[in-house]
Formats: structure tokens, C-alpha cells, sequence
């Protein structure tokens, strides 16, 4: 009998050998959902010259400070103005300037268009209602971030807001992890594809597509092998072809079952099997195999199952090959809403509801009939953590939550 494993064994077992594939040079609008490989710096000022933040008046404020006289409207400053070009405001002037237009030399503040009103027969002249501090509506050079500035760091996931930042630095290509190609192939002669009903005995294949989309949700760019049956020759050459892949995801076949047949299979393809089971709930009969620098996971059968172990240990390896700094899952904190009770031994990972309450996540662990409930992983949006030794816990308890839906990449 193989060894159980503690699931923190399992995940460096699993992140040591998930080699970081080679970085690549894309357009920024191919590098959302991938990992930064460069620091990205500001190549100037932002702004780069002072800015008006509002549609109003550019003025000298001291000039508002005793009794609030007209002013002449010198110029028109729309945003794109050349900043040298530009008239100096004076005293008993003002400019018109809107926002993100350029200061005008002279003037060190902007009196916003409420607070001014027109002189009635005088266009070009402007009536301040108020005062208006030095320095207000205006963004000083660099007063954002300064040329030279770290604003990416490596390893860093790029989201749209990156993306954001990648274009207002001026990038048009950015250094990027890898994208791996990860194999999906389900096992089982019970199985048929989607779009079939099932005869007598027979259910759909639902890990094939789950698996499919959590990979792509990865960044993982997937390829589906299909159903293999519980054959020794067939279920040989469809692994075989997934090994041309970075990694390789199986569904079935790691029981003991006397059909579990994807442990010899690999052992006969020359994988090297690192465990094949984890103190885990669900899916204590997970296996891990190396082919070379390929990675080889064989979950159980059963829905629960298998989205358990992707999201515990499948998208840690992706994310370390695809370059994240952080791949590890990283859980936060919640408070259990009602007790609960496990039989100890595995650590726990539950399908669980989680609602921020304003100060931190209320936790409903789902009620679930067991390992196949496929349902359970729609409902949920976090897994509740128990670990291995606990066998109750209260209402009020803290529990550690991984957050699924949050796809920030922690
Ligand atoms: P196994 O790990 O092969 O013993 O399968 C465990 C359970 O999961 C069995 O009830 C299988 O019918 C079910 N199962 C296996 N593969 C799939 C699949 N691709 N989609 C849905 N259920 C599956
Ligand atoms: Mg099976």
C-alpha cells in the first residue's frame, strides 16, 4: 500500500517539479491572465507636465484672497495644449482650462467653473464666488508616479488594470511566462460525451469539460484527449499522446478498483510516480508522476474529487510554470456560521459558501451527499479548510477559506 501523504507534502512535491517554462515576448493585448517576467518602470512623470484635474479657471490664488474681484479670461486651455505656448496668468486674470489640460505659467490653482459666474454683458470676464486654496484641482508634475518608478513588479499577475499600465508606459511588448498546454483525458468505459444519453449503466462525462475550463480559467491553454476506455493497449496509447503535453490531467482509474488500471499504465510508460495518495478530503487517491520535465495528475474519479484537486494542486503547478512569484494557494481567513463535525484523519476541503459581512467572510460549509455531488461545486464559491486533526467545530470558529471566484490570482 502507498504511503498517505500530508497535502502540504504533496503541494511542494508537485510545485519542485513544475519546471518554469521559457518566457515569451508578446503585445500587451496577449498578456492578460499570464505572469509578468520583467520589472516595468515609468519611462516619465505621470503626469508629465501640471495638469488641471477640473473644467474651471486656472488662477493665482493670492489674488482671491482679499475680496473676490472679476477676473479677465486671458485664454482657452483645452486638454492637448502645448504646455509651451501657453499665456501667464496675471493678476486680474484668469484662464479658462479644462481637464487635463496644462497649467499656464503663473497661475497655481483651479477655481472650478460652480464657483465662478459670468458677468452679464462680458464674456470675457469672470466672477469668483469663493477662494480657492494654492496647489487645488491641480496634479503637480510627477505627482502621480515619478519617472523611473517600479510600478510591476516580476512575477506579477497581469490583470486588465496591468494591462492598463503596460499601455500608459508605452508597451508594445511585454516579457510573459510561458502558456503550458495542459491534456485532458477521462477514464472509464461507464463514460459517455455530453452529448449522448446514456444507456443502461452509463453516466456523461462531466470532468472532461470541468477539467477543460478550469485549465483554461488557469491560463493554461488545455487539449482534450477524450474518453479512454478501461483497457490496458487503449488507455497506454491515449496517455502516451498526452505526454506530448506539458502536463497531463486523468480523471478515473486511481482506486483500487480492479478496472483502476491509469497507476500501471503510467509505471509501463515510464512514469516516475511520486504518490499516489494524499491525506485529503476528497480525494485521498490523487497521483503525481514525472515524465522528463512533463507532470502527470491522475484525480479521482468522482466531480468533487477532481475540482478539489485542481484547484489545490493543479493551478499551483500551472501558475509556478506560467511564472507566478506566488503559486501556492493562499488562503484568507473566515467564521464558521454554523458547528460542524468531520471524522478526523484527512485534511478537509469543503464546498462552502462565502459572503463578506463587512468585517470578514461568514462561512456555510454545503450540504452535500458525498464526493460525486457535482452540484455542490456550483454552489459553492470557496473551499472550508479543516485540518487534519480537528474533529468539531463551533459556530463563531475561524476557518481558513480558499476563495474560489476571486480571480485575482491572490
Ligand atoms: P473512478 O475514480 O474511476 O473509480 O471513478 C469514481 C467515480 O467517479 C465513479 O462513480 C465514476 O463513474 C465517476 N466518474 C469517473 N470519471 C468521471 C467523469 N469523467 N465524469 C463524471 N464522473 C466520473
Ligand atoms: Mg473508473
Amino acid at each position: 500500500m502507498p504511503a498517505m501523504i500530508p497535502v502540504d507534502k504533496a503541494l511542494s512535491i508537485v510545485l519542485d517539479a513544475a519546471p518554469v517554462l521559457p518566457f515569451e515576448r508578446v503585445p500587451p493585448d496577449e498578456a492578460l491572465g499570464r505572469y509578468l517576467q520583467e520589472e516595468i518602470r515609468a519611462d516619465r512623470d505621470y503626469p508629465d507636465f501640471d495638469k488641471s484635474l477640473m473644467d474651471g479657471y486656472a488662477v493665482v490664488a493670492a489674488d482671491l484672497e482679499h475680496g473676490l474681484r472679476p477676473l479677465r479670461v486671458i485664454q482657452e486651455i483645452a486638454a492637448g495644449a502645448d504646455p509651451a505656448r501657453l499665456q501667464t496668468v496675471v493678476t486680474g486674470t484668469a484662464a479658462r482650462i479644462m481637464t487635463g489640460a496644462p497649467m499656464p505659467p503663473g497661475a497655481d490653482a483651479v477655481l472650478i467653473v460652480e464657483e465662478t459666474e459670468p458677468v452679464p454683458g462680458d464674456p470675457q470676464t469672470i466672477r469668483p464666488k469663493s477662494p480657492v486654496e494654492r496647489g487645488a484641482s491641480v496634479a503637480r508634475r510627477g505627482a502621480d508616479v515619478r519617472a523611473g518608478e517600479i510600478l510591476l513588479e516580476t512575477g506579477d499577475f497581469i490583470g486588465p488594470a496591468e494591462i492598463g499600465v503596460l499601455a500608459a508606459c508605452g508597451r508594445t511588448r511585454v516579457q510573459v511566462g510561458g502558456r503550458p498546454i495542459l491534456a485532458v483525458l477521462a477514464t472509464g468505459d461507464e463514460l459517455v460525451e455530453p452529448d449522448v444519453v446514456p444507456g443502461p449503466g452509463r453516466i456523461r462525462n462531466s470532468n472532461g469539460p470541468l477539467l477543460m475550463a478550469l485549465a483554461r480559467q488557469s491560463g493554461a491553454a488545455a487539449r482534450y484527449l477524450g474518453i479512454a476506455p478501461d483497457d490496458r493497449p487503449a488507455l497506454r496509447r491515449m496517455i502516451e499522446s498526452g505526454l506530448q503535453a506539458d502536463a497531463l490531467v486523468l480523471s478515473g482509474g486511481v482506486s483500487m478498483g480492479v478496472y483502476d488500471l491509469v497507476g500501471e499504465a503510467l509505471r509501463a510508460l515510464g512514469v516516475a510516480i511520486e504518490f499516489e495518495k494524499v491525506s485529503i478530503k476528497p480525494g485521498k487517491p490523487f497521483t503525481f508522476g514525472r515524465s522528463g520535465r512533463k507532470l502527470v495528475f491522475g484525480c479521482p474519479g468522482n466531480p468533487v474529487s477532481t475540482y478539489v484537486i485542481f484547484q489545490v494542486f493543479i493551478r499551483a503547478a500551472l501558475d509556478r510554470m506560467m511564472g507566478s512569484s506566488r503559486p501556492r494557494p493562499s488562503p484568507v481567513r473566515g467564521v464558521l456560521k454554523a458547528p460542524f463535525r468531520q471524522r478526523p484523519g484527512r485534511t478537509g476541503y469543503y464546498q462552502s459558501r462565502a459572503r463578506w459581512s463587512g468585517s470578514t467572510y461568514e462561512v456555510e460549509l454545503l450540504p452535500t451527499s458525498g464526493s460525486a455531488d457535482f452540484v455542490s461545486c456550483a454552489r459553492g464559491n470557496a473551499l472550508a479548510i479543516v485540518p487534519n486533526d480537528v474533529e468539531t467545530l463551533s459556530a463563531g470558529d475561524s476557518i481558513d477559506l480558499l476563495l474560489l471566484d476571486d480571480h485575482s490570482r491572490r
